[in-house]
């Protein structure tokens, strides 16, 4: 059993925001602009085609405040220009245009995978407007729709004359199933929605009974203000006066008194306006839209107004709810602020504010009605729309939030056992039995750790606890054990798939330890000082595919982790057999990471390919995920890891890592299979100057303090050495370039297998001689192979016999 304790809050809110959580897809966003247009480009064709005579386009390209003008004075013969794009089943798509003249229609005209229409076809009309005016219309793509063709047409019979300034279509994601019908909206329906026979609410009930709806309200407010049975995981109105703000925090809440509001966290804040704009991106990148409706800076407008008493702070977050309430009603044309994630993560900030701002005056029976209402809308959009993996988490903790936080509520428990029920199976479905969740990010890792264990928590600190079962927080527990497993000597993650570096995991390990109480657990809490460093230095998790060797515990250890898994989905990346290389206090090799969600689909796909990782490409084509683990053999003086992969239908890459008296890796790269091309096994390195060189198959950063490394491959029949070119993202939309390169041997179809033997080496002061002889790719990969590696003070010889799949490293 889980013991709980008053927690730092602000490690909580972080662990959410280090995530900038995505779409399961890519986003479809067409932009135009016809002013200044000479002709029709690409995407759009005219169609149908002006007939010369009565229907014609015609171009402005002196003006850019003008556009294209359509014509129409044929009642027989339309004219029209129509674009062609590619359509996800299920999503919300909008056209928006600006506009003068008129009228104009507008059409969806939705298509199957072979271009077939599909019935009905969806259309708008722009009834006209004397100035230009911005025009938009939205519709769900239908299960079948592959593609759609934009239509913006002067029909047969309409007589017009239009000129049409822009046009631009976004896929607003999965649209959402709205039922507003059932949200109650005034004080008699409001105060319906509770179970007035809820202890402390018999004068609310008196007061609905007389009919009296305004009373039965402030009865509600006068109870909840009373309220002290029910506690709140982030925001505790008992601890007010212990809760600190950070100055961050602080900042936050100054700065949204002007309506300058933060959304994703690696674009500035941005100011909405005095009429809050709830709905424009300032970005190209939705996920900013997406992540303003997480309203990141209420729980900072919370403690601002613990901290002060200033009711500034209260009268301004009543007015954004009332204002985010109206303005955003959970519709299709608003679906980028009800995407379930927001959704649910609002829940838990829904609930913070309510217990940060109930006490103050500007909480009137008005906000109160907001509030119901858009906690019922809230609880309904997560119930109806149920995602999947780390989404699936986020949704169901916010209906846990609702649930236990409003108990008072007739839906409450409904709610909540939902929320339990989904998290009993998710927490068995998403996480492999060696406690890596899933999707196989490392960041994602961290935040699903959260969200299983908020939910855990808010049902504990109010006596519900009970309602998991045990082996609940026995998952937990090894989750973040595994944390501890891959983490590097730093403190940091690997960046394998959608991952930052981030910050040293000090604080979490911290949060953590304070519910586990392990040795090792209190060991990472206390930055090396207290508890004891895990006994082991080798991992192998298995199932998801991560393993790691390290020299020790220590800041300056030597340590390799390295990936090979399963496909864990769209934030996971075909880099099989990767690694990170850590060592004497330097990250040489981090991954290169994931920069970008939304808006910049070449930057992403950059960052995702498989020869930007450490890893064998064939003819620089992305790799499958098909992996085997062939041998784990940790041990007392080295240890080593043979891993396989199918990169490819007729070619399978075996990757042996012997870690060397734990102090160097040596890798034996084969390349095994009949494909023939330009093969590759390619390396990264930190931001740093590489030196190469290409006759003796050797390159080295070049540090003039500290440690240094050296990857030496040892020559054999046709290797070459090449630079490639390299970038690395530590933080979300942030680049750098770096060194990379690549060994390469040309394969022939003829050539069974080839081989690569690299020496990875770190050292400090002057480069160590390093002799290494190729043992020849002999006849068969399953072969034995016999490797020397001579040092100035040192001689290793490494023996591998595939048929008893033993290594010895003597
Ligand atoms: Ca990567």
């Amino acid at each position: 059993m889980i013991s709980i304790k008053s927690l730092p809050h602000f490690l909580l809110w972080n662990a959410i925001l280090v995530l900038p959580v995505a779409l399961a897809g890519q986003s479809n966003v067409v932009s135009h602009t016809f002013a200044g247009a000479s002709e029709i480009t690409k995407p759009f064709v005219l169609y149908p085609t002006p007939n010369g005579t009565t229907t014609g386009i015609t171009f402005s390209p002196d003006d850019p405040n003008a556009g294209i003008r359509i014509s129409d004075a044929d009642p027989k013969s339309g004219i029209g220009i129509a674009l062609w794009i590619k359509v996800e089943p299920g999503h919300l798509y909008r056209q928006t245009a600006t506009l003068k003249g008129g009228p104009l229609m507008f059409y969806f005209k939705w298509q199957d995978a072979d271009k077939k229409y599909l019935a009905p076809e969806k259309a708008s009309t722009f009834p006209g407007s004397q100035d230009f005016k911005k025009f938009e219309y939205a519709e769900r793509a239908p299960d079948q729709a592959r593609w759609c063709q934009l239509w913006i047409y002067s029909a047969s019979t309409m007589i017009t004359e239009v000129v049409l300034r822009d046009f631009r279509t976004d896929d607003l994601g999965r649209a959402v199933d709205s039922s507003p019908g059932m949200t109650p909206t005034t004080a008699e329906s409001v105060l319906k929605t509770f179970n007035l026979d809820y202890p402390g609410l018999e004068k609310a009930k008196a007061a609905l009974e007389k009919k009296d709806f305004n009373l039965g309200l402030k009865e509600i407010l006068i109870y909840y203000r009373g309220r002290t049975h029910i506690i709140h995981t982030k925001l505790d109105r008992s601890k007010k006066k212990e809760t600190l703000i950070t100055e961050k925090e602080q900042r936050w809440a100054d700065q949204a008194l002007s309506h300058i509001f933060p959304a994703q966290p690696a674009y500035p804040s941005s100011d909405r306006g005095a009429d809050i704009d709830w709905a424009t991106n300032p970005t190209k990148d939705p996920e900013w839209i997406w992540q303003l409706h997480r309203m990141y800076w209420w729980p900072a407008l919370g403690k601002a107004y613990w901290s002060s008493g200033d009711e500034r702070y209260a009268r301004e977050w009543c007015q954004e709810l009332a204002d985010w309430v109206k303005k955003n009603p959970l519709d299709h044309s608003h679906a980028y602020a009800w995407r379930t994630i927001e959704t649910g993560q609002r829940c838990v900030t829904l609930t913070g504010s309510f217990e940060a701002f109930v006490d103050s005056a500007a909480f009137t029976p008005d906000i109160l009605v907001q509030m119901i209402k858009t906690v019922h809308d809230h609880a309904g959009h997560l119930l109806k729309n149920k995602g999947s993996k780390n989404w699936l988490l986020f949704e169901s903790e916010g209906l846990m939030y609702l649930g236990v936080y409003f108990p008072e509520l007739s839906e409450a428990r409904a709610w909540r056992q939902e929320a339990i029920k989904r998290f009993n199976t998710e927490i068995e479905n998403q996480v492999f039995a060696d406690g890596v969740h899933n999707e196989l990010s490392p960041s994602y890792h961290i935040g699903v750790i959260d969200t299983f264990y908020s939910a855990f928590r808010i049902a504990a600190l109010n006596g519900m606890a009970g309602e998991f079962p045990k082996t609940y927080s026995a998952t937990i527990e090894k989750m973040i054990l595994a944390v501890m497993k891959i983490s590097l000597p730093d403190l940091t993650l690997p960046q394998f798939g959608d991952s930052w570096k981030g910050r040293s995991l000090t604080n979490f390990f911290r949060t953590w330890n304070g519910e586990f109480p392990r040795e090792e657990l209190a060991w990472f809490a206390g930055e090396r000082q207290n508890g004891k460093a895990p006994a082991e230095t080798a991992f192998a998790l298995s199932q998801a595919g991560f393993y790691s060797v390290r020299s020790d515990w220590s800041s300056n250890a030597v340590c390799m982790v390295l990936k090979s898994g399963a496909d864990g989905g769209f934030h996971c990346q075909e880099d099989n057999n990767t690694f990170e290389f850590f060592a004497l206090g330097r990250h040489f090799m981090p991954d290169s990471g994931s920069f970008i969600y939304s808006g910049d689909p070449e930057g992403r796909s950059w960052f995702r390919k498989s020869s930007v990782h450490q890893t064998l490409t064939l003819n620089d084509a992305n790799i499958r995920y098909q992996p085997k683990l062939r041998l784990w053999q940790p041990g007392r003086e080295s240890d080593a890891l043979i891993v396989e992969n199918a990169n490819y239908s007729n070619l399978t890459h075996r990757r042996a890592v012997y870690f060397v008296r734990k102090k160097f890796l040596v890798l034996v790269d084969d390349a095994i299979g009949t494909a023939d091309g330009d093969l590759r096994l390619h390396f990264q390195l930190l931001p740093s100057t590489m030196r190469l060189d290409e006759k003796n198959l050797s390159v080295q950063t070049d540090f003039p303090e500290g440690a240094n490394l050296l990857i030496q491959s040892a020559a054999g029949a046709g290797i070459s050495l090449t630079p490639e070119e390299g970038f690395v993202s530590f933080i979300y939309t942030k680049k750098e370039p770096r060194p990379a390169f690549a060994y390469r041997i040309q394969k022939d179809s003829k050539t069974g297998f080839c081989r690569f033997v690299t020496v990875i080496l770190p050292y400090e002061g002057i480069a160590p001689k390093v002799g290494l002889v190729h043992p020849g790719p002999g006849k068969s990969p399953d072969e034995g192979y016999t490797l020397r590696v001579t040092l100035p003070n040192d001689s290793v010889t490494i023996h591998y016999n595939p048929k008893s799949n033993q290594a010895v490293i003597q």
